[in-house]
């Protein structure tokens, strides 16, 4: 997606071989008529996929999850990471270690919104490892829900996360894959 990848060329900064900030727009600000335009790229790209509903994890999945799912008509479940007093009872989990923080989360969905009925289309912002994409993923199969693929923003391709899943003969697409980058340069897949 050739806006995406301009904006990040623009506005994103390397911090180290493979930590890329993109607070302008993505992560802490957020630029709405951006994720419009990716809401509307993901739905055009999965739109034939019969998705029932979007799963993604907070705080930074939700923006790009809201837009995806206002264009394809369906509700957005978002996954928590902390524990929450009125999320107690029926719960799916996964264990999901944070590539940015270094720490473990148990994350949650409860089984009132993600069924066995569904199915579902995982989105979120960044792909590293794949361990937020692959716990989204574990709690769908918990459901009984079927997956009808993953949607990721920016994919530091140079990472295993898009193999793992590719592997599992899922249909991975994301907006903008970077081959490459150290500070002050970034290489785009075409
Ligand atoms: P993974 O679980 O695939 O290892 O990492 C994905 C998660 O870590 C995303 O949800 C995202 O929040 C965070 N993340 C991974 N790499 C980056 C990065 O380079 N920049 C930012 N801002 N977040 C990242």
């Amino acid at each position: 997606m050739e806006a995406l990848k301009q904006k990040i060329r623009e506005e994103g900064k390397v911090l180290s071989e493979t930590v890329l900030k993109v607070d302008t727009f993505l992560n802490h600000q957020i630029d709405p008529k951006l994720m419009v335009e990716i809401g509307k790229e993901f739905a055009r790209r999965f739109k034939d996929e019969g998705i029932t509903k979007v799963v993604t994890i907070e705080s930074s999945g939700i923006a790009p999850a809201v837009m995806t799912a206002l264009k394809l008509e369906v509700p957005v479940v978002f996954a928590r990471k902390h524990q929450s007093l009125t999320l107690t009872e029926n719960l799916y989990r996964a264990e999901v270690y944070s590539f940015t923080k270094k720490v473990s989360n148990d994350i949650a969905i409860s089984g009132d919104f993600v069924t066995a009925e569904d199915r579902v289309l995982v989105i979120d912002d960044f792909l590293a490892n794949g361990q937020a994409a692959l716990g989204l993923m574990e709690i769908v199969e918990q459901a009984g829900a079927s997956l009808g693929g993953v949607g990721i923003v920016i994919e530091k391709g140079f990472q295993k996360g898009g193999d793992a899943i590719r592997e599992q003969g899922v249909r991975l697409e994301s907006l903008a894959i970077i081959d490459a980058m150290s500070p002050g340069q970034l290489t785009f897949r075409e």
